[in-house]
């Protein structure tokens, strides 16, 4: 099939070079000029495992090609997939649209013949539906657009690995007064079938669906996910006070197989570029609705997630005698999780801004995500390895669990800090052998030292 991927960042990106790979012949769409020459030059702008080695390869054989044009788009793609930003409002916690209504709108206009656009962003529920209209208002006389919704579940990291082999897949398509699937919704369900033939033939659970739930499935996995981290991080503020241990409790609640270990690591808590959006845009989206109740906990999980963040500083404060103010702190990690460089709302990152705003010499190192952090926080001192992160350090807080950092030798990381104090802000460590190596050992949710 010829589709198209309109928006080639973390998930555009993966998608359209996921989809070559299934055998279709894909033209990646963004506006950002920089980003599509680099694909055209087959270099990945982000760092993504296994990515950059299937895009050499479909790029060198002109399966997949990239442009910001809208017109050529338009007149290529049987499908179009739009997987462009719905970052957080800036002046509020419902979801910024202008991005995917612009998408949409463009795509539209410039489709020259009968097509199907598959929205793929995380978008508010009632979305689609004002597209679908928003579609067939833009397109040209005696072309058909026919709208369907198609969230994506992937986790950086394992993003390709997630696009090629999902665990399911879900598609909203137009349904009409009487909940039966319109016309265009056979239409969008037919090509979405054969874009997806291969996952499909190996038995992926499809569940084919109307808008509202397609859409909301995808945030309320999100907001699952992030109900369980901060139920244990929850736990963890009792487990501290009382002086239990919070991996110990979520090894014996997670053996109930309803409750499952998956997602109850207590630490530092969630980030990145779609959780923390995502349950606060589904809280704006209830308000809206009238339903301010519903959802009113989705706060609460906010805030405790928040609070670890908080909390993890105020452990550095007290390690350092009441005030971190010239204290030399080495920081690991500053992507929202590991064998990923994006830092988008990253507690890694928010936590090393803070004490360097309190005053200390935080030192900074992360395998890959060094350069976007400086984007952002021009003002901390990056370094190019953990040696040099740690060389001098009062107290060092290990906060993305990277393997380089989960592999650490105490001992010989011992002899290079001024003092061997260890915030794991990720629960990775094994305090036994970090406290036989001569370190004093904190943990969140565990009393430790
Ligand atoms: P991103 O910021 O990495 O990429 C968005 C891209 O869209 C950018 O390259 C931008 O230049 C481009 N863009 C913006 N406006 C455009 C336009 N009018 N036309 C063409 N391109 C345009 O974002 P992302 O992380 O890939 O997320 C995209 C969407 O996917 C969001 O809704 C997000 O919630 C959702 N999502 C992301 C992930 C993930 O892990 N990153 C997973 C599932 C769902």
């Amino acid at each position: 099939m010829r589709m198209t991927v309109i928006g080639t960042g973390y998930l555009g990106a993966t998608h359209a070079v996921a989809m070559a790979e299934l055998g279709h012949e894909v033209l990646g769409v963004d506006v950002d000029r920089a980003k599509i020459d680099t694909l055209s030059a087959g270099r990945v702008p982000f760092h993504e495992p296994g990515l950059p080695e299937l895009l050499r390869t479909h790029v060198a054989s002109g399966a997949v090609r990239f442009t910001t044009s809208y017109e050529e788009a338009g007149a290529f793609g049987d499908v179009h997939f739009v997987g462009v930003g719905t970052p957080q409002k800036r002046t509020g916690h419902a979801a910024d649209m202008t991005y995917v209504d612009a998408a949409v709108e463009q795509i539209a206009r410039a489709a020259d013949h009968d097509c199907v656009i598959a929205g793929k962003s995380t978008v508010p529920v009632g979305s689609a539906a004002r597209l679908q209209e928003a579609a067939r208002a833009a397109s040209r006389p005696g072309v058909t657009v026919d709208l369907a919704w198609n969230p994506e579940f992937l986790r950086e990291g394992h993003a390709v690995e997630d696009t090629l082999r999902p665990d399911r897949m879900v598609l909203g398509v137009e349904h009409d007064a009487a909940a039966r699937p319109t016309a265009g919704g056979r239409r969008a369900e037919a090509a979405l079938r054969e874009a997806y033939a291969q996952q499909l033939a190996a038995d992926t659970p499809f569940i084919v669906t109307d808008y509202e739930t397609a859409e909301l499935v995808k945030v309320a996995a999100n907001s699952f996910l992030a109900t369980k981290i901060s139920f244990i991080n929850a736990l963890s503020e009792i487990t501290e006070v009382v002086g239990g241990d919070i991996r110990t409790l979520a090894d014996a609640i997670g053996l109930d197989e309803r409750i499952g270990r998956k997602f109850l690591n207590a630490g530092v808590g969630f980030g990145g570029g779609c959780l923390p959006k995502d349950i606060r845009a589904l809280r704006a989206r209830a308000s809206e609705l009238g339903l301010d109740q519903s959802l009113r906990f989705l706060a609460e999980v906010d805030d405790i997630n928040l609070r670890r963040r908080e909390h993890t500083v105020q452990l550095a404060v007290a390690e350092c005698g009441g005030s971190v103010h010239g204290a030399q702190i080495a920081v690991l990690g500053a992507a929202f999780k590991p064998d990923s460089d994006d830092v988008r709302d990253s507690p890694a990152l928010d936590i090393a801004a803070r004490l360097h705003s309190m005053g200390a010499d935080v030192r900074l190192y992360d395998p890959q995500a060094n350069a976007n952090a400086a984007q952002r926080y021009p003002r901390l001192d990056y370094v190019e390895s953990l040696d040099a992160a740690v060389a001098g350090a009062q107290v060092t807080l290990l906060l993305t669990e990277w393997r380089e950092f989960r592999d650490m030798d105490p001992r010989r990381v011992a002899g290079l800090v001024a003092t061997p104090t260890m915030i794991d802000g990720r629960n990775v460590l094994d305090p036994a052998v970090w406290q036989g190596a001569g370190w004093r050992y904190l943990a969140l949710g565990r009393h430790t030292v």
